[in-house]
């Protein structure tokens, strides 16, 4: 089948449905909004901590955010990026109210504000620890009730259509690549074309590329790997923020449950299984060191010791306490046999959050032209060398803004190319044996967690690079034998995800950012 829309958008997370929202109240074609499963499931429904914005001035202000920003990005952040998001970010919590969004208020109506590390004020708006799951809950209300959006669940983008599908040669270095669409795979497993005239992705992140981490498995980088083939610009990709503290269970590891490192600051302290502690010989403050610190600590202990996990003991505080500071933890800890009010919590990193992805302009548009990219797949450069915490919720609904107006300008130029070809299974067939992905999946996982993980060396980045390399060629040789299915198009998206992580890791000579290196280990300030 052959669809056409004015706007194609990709993913339904708060990037996706801030943006449609924002280009249906124009009333200027019409718009599909397609997800790979159903509505609720994206990372933005498991965000716990909040969003930042200036809302108090009587004590905060835009240069204050600015820097703290700045000085988490590690001064890799783009400056105009930072200062747009910061600068529009009340105007669009505004929006988010108005579309029903609810944020915890004081008595007095003013916001209840957190401060989380690295801010150097309270500006975090929060609904009680569920921001994320609030926010996906009222922008999906406000997407169904509205008649000018049509959602489609279950439905898996493959590939963007550019000229390549038309027969051109397109490379990295082709003048004026443009985008009509893409193919899109239906729950009957038949691969649609969808031409648009503006496509946007907001496909979220790519944390399923590790064996552990916070993200739901619907995160397998599949923009950033559509938009990389399809010869798009993509940057930053060594940036991965891994959070410390996720509970260590072999049978829960995409999302693996999140220990909040509230826990830490309520005096949980962190030990090796045999009660040793270790954090004494990584830094002064201890289990209070910030999160990258911790990380990089539990990974040596665990790499040296040869353990899966390290722990974190809460058991010398009062257990009645403890149970009502932390009731989702104390119960899904016991629900895996451990009561943390007498046992050791096992727990260990896992990859939490991409800064890097398609780069784009302060418009959110790619290099791509007629492609834009928002949310987690994007890189802005707000985000630099690191992420300032519940920067990238905000950074999202921002970005929505300005590309939805660039976007509704620019829609008017384009046409649908009806050139472009429908999808060509001929001579595909059934994979009759999933093994051949599932196995890969595994193997992929290993490879980044041990080899492309929180602390790389070149030695570990080439093995990882020969590894996925070979990966790579045995499953684009499967692509072309087999039917399109959601399995294998997300194997080789990881694929594709893994070895932009390693690239761009084993290019940056230096410790910077959440990229630490033994080989490298000066700043390049220090150099
Ligand atoms: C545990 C956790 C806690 C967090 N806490 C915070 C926080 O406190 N504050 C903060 O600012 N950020 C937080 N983050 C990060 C933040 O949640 C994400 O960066 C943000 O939600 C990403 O939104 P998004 O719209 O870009 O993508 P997502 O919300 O992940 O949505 C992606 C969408 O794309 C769709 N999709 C993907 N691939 C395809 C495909 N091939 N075809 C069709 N559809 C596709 C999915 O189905 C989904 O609808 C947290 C993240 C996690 C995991």
């Amino acid at each position: 089948m052959v669809y056409k829309y004015d706007f194609l958008i990709i993913g339904a997370g708060v990037a996706g449905m801030s943006y449609a929202l924002k280009v249906a109240r124009a009333h200027k074609g019409k718009i599909c909004m397609i997800c790979k499963t159903s509505l609720d499931e994206a990372n933005t429904s498991f965000a716990q901590g909040g969003v930042a914005s200036v809302t108090n001035l009587a004590v905060d202000n835009f240069e204050k955010h600015i820097e703290d920003t700045m000085i988490a990005g590690d001064y890799i952040s783009d400056r105009a990026a930072v200062e747009q998001v910061v600068r529009q970010a009340p105007g669009q919590i505004e929006e988010l109210v108005n579309w029903g969004v609810n944020f915890d208020r004081k008595e007095d109506g003013q916001f209840d504000l957190h401060r989380e590390g690295g801010h150097s004020e309270f500006r975090i708006l929060h609904h009680a620890d569920d921001t994320g799951a609030e926010i996906q809950r009222g922008l999906m209300e406000a997407v169904r009730n509205c008649p000018d959006i049509e959602v489609k669940e279950n439905h898996f983008a493959v590939e963007i259509i550019t000229q390549h599908h038309l027969g051109v040669r397109v490379t990295r270095r082709s003048p004026n690549i443009r985008c009509y669409g893409a193919y899109v795979l239906n729950p009957q497993e038949k691969v649609d074309t969808y031409l648009a005239k503006v496509t946007v992705l907001c496909t979220g992140g790519c944390g399923a590329v590790y064996l552990t981490t916070s993200n739901p498995v619907i995160a397998t980088g599949d923009g950033i790997a559509m938009a990389y083939r399809a010869k798009a610009t993509v940057a930053d990709m060594e940036f991965v923020q891994f959070h410390p503290t996720v509970l260590h269970n072999p049978k829960e590891t995409h999302p693996a449950y999140l220990i909040t490192e509230a826990m830490r600051g309520y005096g949980g302290i962190l030990k090796l299984p045999n009660g040793e502690t270790f954090m004494e010989k990584y830094d002064e403050r201890l289990s209070l060191a910030p999160r990258d610190i911790v990380a990089r600590a539990i990974d040596k202990e665990m790499k040296i010791h040869g353990l899966d996990h390290v722990c974190l003991d809460v058991t010398h505080k009062p257990a009645d306490e403890t149970r009502h500071h932390f009731p989702n933890i104390y119960q899904k800890c016991l629900s895996i046999g451990i009561d943390i009010t007498t046992d050791y919590i096992p727990v260990r990193p896992a990859a939490h959050y991409m800064c890097g992805g398609i780069k784009v302009d302060l418009n959110g548009q790619s290099s791509i032209e007629g492609l834009y990219a928002l949310g987690e797949c994007s890189c802005t450069g707000l985000h630099g060398g690191n992420r300032l915490a519940s920067n990238s919720l905000i950074e999202a609904v921002v970005y929505a803004d300005t590309a939805a107006k660039d976007s509704l300008k620019h829609v008017d130029l384009y046409d649908w190319n009806t050139q472009v070809p429908e999808w060509n299974d001929e001579g595909t067939m059934t994979n009759e044996e999933k093994v051949l992905i599932t196995q890969s999946v595994k193997e992929v996982n290993q490879i980044m967690a041990n080899y492309v993980g929180i602390v790389r060396s070149d030695l570990r980045l080439h093995r990882a690079w020969d590894r996925l390399d070979m990966l790579y060629e045995e499953t684009e040789r499967l692509f072309k034998r087999v039917h399109a299915t959601r399995d294998i198009c997300e194997l080789r998206n990881i694929i594709n995800v893994a070895y932009l992580i390693t690239r761009w890791a084993l290019e940056r000579k230096e410790c910077r950012g959440l990229h630490f290196t033994t080989d490298y280990p000066l700043h390049a300030y220090d150099k």
